[in-house]
């Protein structure tokens, strides 16, 4: 049969977008050049993903949750602290109504459950390891011109979805500006193996050259990621463990007593990008190709799963009434539907590093009155947690937990 979608990019997104698509029977293929357990592959890493309740609600819808369970660390409750301020904040599920406030695991064992899935289904064809070269439109067909093991092949559908990362080429292709914005900030993660089990409780602590965030994760081990001027980046990756142990006990202090082994680090320079709009001709560019954000509040992947969730749920619609799932029509609902979730997510985070990386002496005071009044008043922490929950706004059926294909019983909404 042929394809309704090809999908370039098999990353954390394009991989999801794929079991969506999949999930109702829609036929797509997907352009990865690297296998998932390449060292090379840049989307299935050691870096710890929080996944939002709402990310979990679509993952549950599509029947994968339990397997991706199976490696995550739920987090309970929410510590947020400026150092050296007055101010702190707690959040935690059960004031939510929740078991958990997120789920925390390595992006490559995400990868790992994902294809595995996308392996075993008839829907998807996999062009892995394969290259997008070139990309070519007209009236009916998007085509991409590959490079595989057999050679060079055309792939054609009425749509593409350009999930090929920040520094997508397919989106430059297409002729999408990016608008970049850089944080002069790099993100050094690593696993830390702390005195006292995190218990499920993470930190993010507010320092004078940016948050650090302290993750529960598997084993009574930590997540850090820790946000530092891009001008001290090579000397803090540079400091052997005991040194390093010894500067991340100073910035963190000792809620879990002292810090006893750190695993490898690596380094994340950190930017915000988007694409100055996310359609072109019979193609929608998703994920960190569409927009690229902080990782402080671990909003990047959760709002791309919404792209995933809005997009598959479109594409489904219009073909079980016989449309063309390329039109200008869906690529028009779709701009539409996702502008104020995008505008919502990139406020929050923007607004975080803002406020939280400024240390003029005025700020420092506002900063930490905000943290108490959050503290005093859970209705201003609930709107918070809301956001960052991906729980704002109107939501598509993946993300309130029902499958993309209705059942013959559920009435039409
Ligand atoms: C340190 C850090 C921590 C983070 N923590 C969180 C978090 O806690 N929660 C959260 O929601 N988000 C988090 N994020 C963001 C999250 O990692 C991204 O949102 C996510 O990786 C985006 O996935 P993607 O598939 O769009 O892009 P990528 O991960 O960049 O994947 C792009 C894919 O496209 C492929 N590709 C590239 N070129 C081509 C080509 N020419 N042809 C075919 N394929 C191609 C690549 O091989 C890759 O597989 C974090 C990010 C960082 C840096």
């Amino acid at each position: 049969m042929a394809d309704e979608v090809v999908i370039v990019g098999g990353g954390l997104v394009g991989a999801s977008l794929a079991c969506a698509l999949a999930s109702a029977g829609v036929q797509a293929a997907v352009v990865e050049p690297f296998p998932p357990e390449a060292d090379a592959q840049p989307s299935f890493d050691e870096r710890q993903i929080a996944l939002a309740p709402t990310t979990r609600r679509i993952f549950e819808a599509l029947g994968l949750w339990s397997a991706i369970a199976l490696e995550a660390t739920p987090i309970r409750e929410i510590h947020v602290s400026d150092r050296g301020g007055f101010g702190i904040t707690r959040m935690s599920a059960t004031e939510e109504g929740l078991d958990a406030l997120g789920h925390i695991l390595p992006s490559r064992r995400l990868g790992a459950v994902l294809f595995q899935r996308l392996r075993s289904l008839s829907e998807i064809t996999l062009y892995c390891p394969a290259m997008a070269h070139d990309v070519t439109m007209d009236e009916t067909m998007a085509t991409l011109r590959i490079e595989c093991d057999q050679g060079r092949q055309n792939l054609s559908a009425p749509l593409l979805a350009v999930c090929d990362g920040a520094r997508s080429r397919t989106r430059e292709r297409l002729g999408i500006r990016l608008r970049e914005r850089s944080y002069q900030q790099v993100a050094v993660i690593a696993n830390v193996r702390p005195e006292r089990n995190p218990a499920g409780r993470a930190y993010e602590r507010f320092l004078a050259g940016g948050p650090l965030g302290v993750l529960p994760a598997a084993n009574g081990s930590c997540a850090v990621i820790w946000t530092v001027p891009a001008h001290q980046a090579d000397a803090v990756l540079a400091l052997d463990e005991q040194a390093f142990l010894a500067r991340l006990q100073a910035a963190f202090g000792y809620r879990l007593g002292r810090f006893l082994a750190a695993g490898r680090r690596s380094a994340y320079p950190l930017a915000a990008l988007s694409a100055e709009r996310c359609s072109a001709q019979r193609a929608l560019v998703i994920g960190n190709a569409a927009h690229t954000l902080h990782p402080v509040a671990g909003q990047g992947f959760n709002l791309a799963m919404r792209d995933v969730a809005v997009l598959s749920e479109l594409v489904a619609e219009t073909l079980m009434e016989g449309g063309d799932p390329g039109s200008p029509r869906l690529l028009q609902r779709y701009r539409h539907l996702r502008r104020a979730d995008y505008r919502r997510t990139l406020a929050f985070t923007d607004g975080i590093v803002r406020i939280f990386s400024n240390r003029l002496p005025g700020l420092t005071v506002a900063r930490n009155l905000g943290l108490l009044l959050l503290e005093l008043f859970p209705g201003s922490r609930q709107v918070l947690m809301r956001q960052a929950m991906g729980r704002s706004g109107w939501l598509p059926r993946l993300a309130r937990g029902l499958p993309l294909v209705r059942a013959s019983q559920e009435t039409a909404e």
